[in-house]
């Protein structure tokens, strides 16, 4: 179990109190290693709260430069950065935050090439991309690297996000899209999206991460759907699909 410094446990004193963390828990946080796909409207804030958590290693993968667009929900980008790339300005603030954790940026996409280079060693994904194709693409890699990983998305005033283990036991994002085709992914820079919303979702998927972390187990089988605007939550059980093409067809 990793040992914490006096400053960590100074630093992490509020949570460290909690039974659901404990000694314990933060030593766990400490050792684990948590790649998140994307730095936008999702990884910002997502990166932020589990780098401030005290996740030990934290990879950013990126490939976008920062636009003045980007600036009402990525808030951890100033004006000062736009044009510059994202993984390199949201590494560089969270190293500043939180100096005790590692956190490494990499410049490139998440895609069949780079997949198994950027899951070695570890423990979970978390998606914040924005498009449907990139989520099929981490389902596929983390499936085959055996790993969990949580997706999200937001898109107008609404959200959602589910866990995915890596047994797939409660199926796959694959069960769950089915014969959707990608070229139909309509992302917010056609039916735009509000900050919060996206905020919200993001601080979802980092608390299952971090619960997952701790050992409190991933919450499967079901997709989140919130309506921002109203308040309304919707679950909607998720089904392992006979004749999928991933879970169905390479666990057989
Ligand atoms: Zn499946």
């Amino acid at each position: 179990m990793a040992e914490l410094s006096d400053s960590e446990l100074a630093r992490y004193a509020r949570q460290l109190i909690l039974p659901e963390v404990d000694l314990e828990g933060q030593a766990r946080l400490k050792q684990s290693r948590v790649l998140i796909v994307g730095a936008g409207g999702l990884g910002t804030p997502a990166a932020q709260y589990l780098a401030g958590a005290g996740v030990g290693s934290i990879c950013l993968v990126d490939d976008d430069r920062i636009a003045l667009s980007n600036l009402p929900r990525q808030l951890a980008y100033t004006e000062d950065d736009v044009g510059q790339f994202k993984v390199e300005v949201l590494a560089r603030r969270l190293r500043d935050a939180n100096r005790e954790i590692v956190v490494d940026a990499q410049r490139a996409r998440f895609n069949d090439e780079t997949a198994l280079r950027l899951l070695e060693g570890v423990d979970i994904v978390l998606d914040a991309t924005d498009s449907l194709q990139a989520r099929l693409d981490i389902d596929q890699a983390t499936f085959a690297a055996k790993l969990p990983w949580v997706m999200g998305a937001a898109v107008g005033t609404s959200g959602q996000w589910a866990a995915f283990d890596a047994q797939r036991r409660e199926g796959c994002y694959h069960c769950l899209m089915g014969e959707s085709d990608s070229s139909q992914n309509r992302g917010c820079a056609e039916l735009g999206i509000l900050g919060p919303v996206v905020g919200l979702v993001a601080l979802q998927q980092s608390l299952l991460v971090i619960r997952y972390l701790l050992g409190a187990g991933l919450q499967i089988g079901c997709l989140q759907l919130l309506d921002a605007w109203t308040g309304e939550t919707r679950q909607l059980a998720l089904a392992i699909r006979d004749d999928c093409e991933l879970c169905r067809a390479q666990s057989a």
